[in-house]
């Protein structure tokens, strides 16, 4: 096995901060005897993230992806039904798309934020879409209230995917109450973590909630009249007297299992840790503006450089931090320029119409489908560290090396082999 280089700026490796307090939130679980699962962290957890976000309902599950899963596995779609995604994301946004007999639409992206694009959308609904699943991409919420009046007019449910943006706000609004359906990550590479991995469904509808509880739990009814009857045909509670009294938790095991569920319930451990990470939100959050604030003021002194854009009434979570390099050629010399001076970069994402799952889709997916996102990711398309891990001497470091690597690759010299565009791959 090689050892794995070392940076001296890492591209991510924690996308939080994690110290005492959630050291001590450990100490008092591991010392209590109180439940591992399903407790009070749990609860608490989800009640704090609903206030934070201005959502009716939030529900703690395993993972981003399984959140997406559920949520769009609401949706109970069908053969001829349509969903409307962005490409420019993570593959865990479209992936549980990839099985369903759905037709799958790959909607274009604004060129300056790398979000959905309202315009594009507008041509891709029609009275068969049911669902439009966006992501705010790198934290920087997209354009929710043209979105969400376009999907409602077709009678399209909204999906959001918040992975990037907890933190972030557009209008006064928060990602979690922005659409109809919100899932949230807590890998360990996001803006906090439930140590590793984790992940949250916000919603308003009480029967939406209601769902995904029984979902995230084996999609167990344990409603009394929905428990099996005896072998004479006798109704259990009426057999078994005690079973009216038994613990909800111990009625489960008798409750009637409505279709296919799952276990993906959080775990008491990383739900109390959550608690903390939430209460720092704010500060990492502040931490990682402050990281694009340095980055930017660098930006700012490279003419042929294009800022992303961060519309009026955005406050950035900065998950990603995004720019733009158009000269031909100037984007891959910078991201060799970079590496030289042991800054590891990590474009983000590779657009997913362009991924072999996708090509093989029916119908398929490929080249020409969203020329934006398509031009922005070969040619201009750049990211650098920014994450609370980095000290204050790693992001000065950052800041060097970008100024000296963009007056390097600007000054011409970047003349070694560009990336294949996608139309000759
Ligand atoms: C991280 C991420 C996910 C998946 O979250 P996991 O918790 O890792 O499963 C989904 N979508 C986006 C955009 C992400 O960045």
């Amino acid at each position: 096995m090689t050892t794995a280089r070392q940076f001296v700026v890492p591209a991510a490796c924690r996308g939080s901060d994690l110290g005492e307090a959630e050291l001590d939130a450990l100490a008092v679980l591991v010392r209590s005897s109180g439940p591992l699962s399903g407790g009070d962290s749990r609860q608490t957890f989800e009640r704090r993230f609903a206030e934070y976000v201005g959502a009716r309902h939030a529900l703690t599950v395993t993972s981003g992806t399984v959140a997406l899963e559920i949520a769009i596995g609401l949706l109970e779609l069908r053969a001829g039904d349509e969903v409307v995604v962005t490409p420019q994301t993570y593959q865990a946004t479209v992936q549980p798309l990839l099985d369903l007999p759905v037709t799958v639409r790959f909607c274009d992206v604004d060129p300056d934020t790398l979000n959905m694009d309202p315009d594009a959308l507008a041509g891709l609904l029609t009275d068969r879409t049911r669902a439009v699943v966006l992501v705010h991409y790198g934290g920087g919420p997209a354009d929710m209230t043209a979105i969400t009046a376009l999907a409602h007019g077709v009678g399209a449910v909204v999906i959001e995917d918040c992975a990037h943006a907890l933190g972030a706000e557009r209008d006064g609004r928060r990602p979690g109450a922005m659409a109809d359906i919100s899932c949230f990550s807590f890998h360990g590479s996001k803006n906090i973590t439930t140590l590793g991995e984790g992940g949250m469904i916000t919603v308003d509808r009480d029967d939406w909630a209601d769902r995904v509880d029984r979902r995230r739990s084996n999609d167990v009814d344990a409603e009394i009249d929905a428990l099996p009857l005896t072998p004479d045909g006798a109704a259990l509670p009426a057999a078994l007297p005690w079973m009216k009294f038994a613990a909800h938790a111990y009625r489960h095991d008798y409750g009637r299992v409505r279709r296919a569920g799952t276990n993906a319930t959080m775990s008491e451990a990383a739900a109390a840790v959550g608690i903390v990470q939430l209460a720092k939100l704010d500060t990492l959050v502040d931490r990682r503006r402050r990281i694009a604030a340095h980055l930017d003021a660098v930006l700012a002194e490279f003419v042929e450089v294009r800022p992303a854009r961060v519309p009026p009434g955005v406050r950035h979570a900065y998950h990603l931090h995004t720019f733009f390099v158009p000269p031909p050629g100037a984007r891959d010399a910078l991201v060799r320029a970079l590496d030289r001076r042991d800054v590891e970069i990590a474009l983000r994402y590779f657009p997913q119409h362009l991924m072999p799952e996708w090509r093989r889709h029916r119908p398929g997916h490929g080249p020409g489908e969203c020329p934006v996102a398509e031009r922005i990711w070969f040619g201009e398309h750049m990211n650098l560290p920014c994450h609370p891990g980095l000290s204050d001497t790693q992001v000065e470091h950052l800041g060097d090396a970008l100024r000296a690597g963009l007056r390097e690759v600007l000054a011409g010299r970047h003349d070694e082999g560009a990336m294949p565009c996608p139309t000759s791959m």
